[in-house]
């Protein structure tokens, strides 16, 4: 099964990802958590990439597709993926065909105004990864699961949560629409409960699995 989980930054892509990884037994693959691990140890990508994620503005689609292409070759892809971040355009989406053909694609939405609030309160630890939101965390600056320092991501800071969603609506938004004509696309509710918005893809894929997607 391959999927892609499509949406604005800060919708909530990730956390659902995680969760249908583990109930499908298949890795989420987070292009920005690949370009973070990179930048963190200073390979060449992560360097190239620096100037751009901290600017909130899209890396290069070649340096993105060719981590993408070498990603979904590795033995745990066999029985598919999930993809967070990727396809971020048109051009990418269009490289992706030439690799693989997607099974399913899950759109997230939500408006400007909710994801900026979401962003700017986001904390995540610099240790695990895990991410937490300041109206729960209640003056906690350390992570409950291993004791790491919650940090707020320099890309999630207010100015640029602003160039993000711009890039999305500007550049990620179309593709959308490339999907819709498949047939292959839902939409649902980015601010729906974790666990109904969890139920309603697994019900969106079951159909696709009956359907011999
Ligand atoms: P994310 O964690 O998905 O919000 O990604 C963080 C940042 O990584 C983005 O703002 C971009 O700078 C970069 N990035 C991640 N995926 C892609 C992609 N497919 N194409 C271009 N840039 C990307």
């Amino acid at each position: 099964m391959k999927l892609l989980f499509l949406g604005p930054p800060g919708v909530g892509k990730g956390t659902q990802a995680a969760l249908v990884a583990k109930r499908y037994r298949i890795p989420a693959i987070s292009t920005g958590e690949i370009l973070r691990e990179a930048m963190k140890a200073g390979t060449p990508v992560g360097l190239r990439a620096k100037t751009y994620v901290d600017q909130g503005l899209l890396v290069p689609d070649e340096v993105m597709i060719e981590i993408v292409d070498d990603r979904i070759r590795q033995g745990d892809c066999a029985k598919g993926f999930i993809l967070d971040g990727f396809p971020r355009t048109v051009p990418q989406a269009r490289a992706l065909e030439e690799i693989c053909q997607l099974d399913r694609i899950v759109y997230m939405t939500m408006a400007d105004e909710a994801i900026v609030k979401r962003l700017s309160g986001r904390r995540v630890c610099d240790n695990c990864g895990a991410t937490h939101h300041v109206d729960r965390l209640k003056g906690r600056t350390r992570c409950e699961g291993c004791g790491g320092n919650l940090i707020l991501r320099k890309d999630d800071a207010p100015e640029t949560v602003l160039n993000r969603l711009s890039v999305y609506h500007e550049q990620t938004a179309p593709l959308v629409e490339y999907y819709q004509g498949t047939g292959r696309l839902t939409a649902m509710d980015g601010a729906m409960p974790l666990d109904e918005g969890f139920a309603y893809i697994e019900g969106f894929l079951e159909h696709a699995e009956s359907a011999g997607a």
